[in-house]
């Protein structure tokens, strides 16, 4: 049985879309990704993961998977041909029609799946507006956190490893081999910024940037060493801590 929204017929949606569905949004994005990744990364990587939330959790939590917003806010990446991009503004319009489409149905709890970690500022945004204005519950998750958000990335990349580096190339090797060029990659860790005691990624004060602000390749962390193998554990953990959250989200109700 399929858990794609876009697949039911418009009767059918009265039917099976409750007040305990959860409806699902992948968010990914179309952005340069150093010379090793084409743009397609994050799309593919928040449909993905999406799509195996649903598919493994989705009748233990009555998940609903939307179509993948795959153009979102990658501005930081404008300067690279290729890139399309949506400004602040409109994206949060976009989020705003979507939740106002979702809330003519019976389900009361949006989640944002975000494959890309220059729209978490603005999806946090979004999350209160859409709670205020539609009354939905409201939540925000990460196949992957990105580091400047206080998500992991291994020491050898200096806790820097945010677009296109060892992790998300692994990730991405294990999901579209085909699509990868190791033989490009270079490491691009911006290391002096490691000296700061608060000014970087994750640090108490946090900075605006641009991809090509650190090194003229766009990508900031070092893809040499990604495996295929380390990409299919990151991603099948991905996928667990996502079913776990979705188990709190189902029942989250403010503590009342
Ligand atoms: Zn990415």
């Amino acid at each position: 049985m399929s858990r794609r929204l876009e697949d039911l017929s418009g009767p059918e949606v009265g039917e099976r879309i409750t007040d305990s569905s959860i409806i699902v949004l992948p968010i990914g994005a179309v952005e340069q990704h150093g010379p090793h990744l084409p743009l397609a990364v994050d799309h593919v990587i928040a449909h993905e993961a999406a799509a195996a939330l649903v598919a493994e959790y989705g009748d233990a939590h009555d998940l609903w998977l939307l179509p993948t917003l795959s153009i979102s806010k990658s501005n930081e990446h404008a300067w690279s041909p290729g890139t399309l991009w949506l400004s602040a503004t409109t994206m949060l319009s976009v989020l705003d029609d979507i939740a106002r489409s979702i809330a003519t149905t019976a389900a009361r709890r949006l989640v944002f799946l975000n494959g890309h970690g220059g729209n978490s500022a603005l999806l946090n945004v979004a999350c209160r507006e859409i709670r205020l204005d539609h009354g939905l519950k409201t939540f925000l998750v990460h196949p992957f956190v990105p580091a400047d958000h206080g998500g992991e990335s291994p020491e050898a990349e200096l806790g820097m490893g945010i677009h296109g580096g060892h992790q998300e190339t692994s990730v991405f090797l294990h999901l579209r081999p085909d699509l990868v060029h190791l033989e490009k990659a270079d490491r691009a860790v911006p290391a002096a910024l490691a000296d700061n005691a608060h000014v970087k990624f994750g640090g108490l004060t946090s900075f605006g940037w641009l991809s090509d602000d650190f090194f003229p390749e766009g990508h900031i962390g070092d893809p040499t060493t990604a495996n295929a193998a380390e990409g299919k554990e990151l991603f099948e953990t991905a996928v667990r801590l996502l079913g776990e959250q979705m188990a709190e989200i189902a029942t989250f109700d403010f503590g009342r």
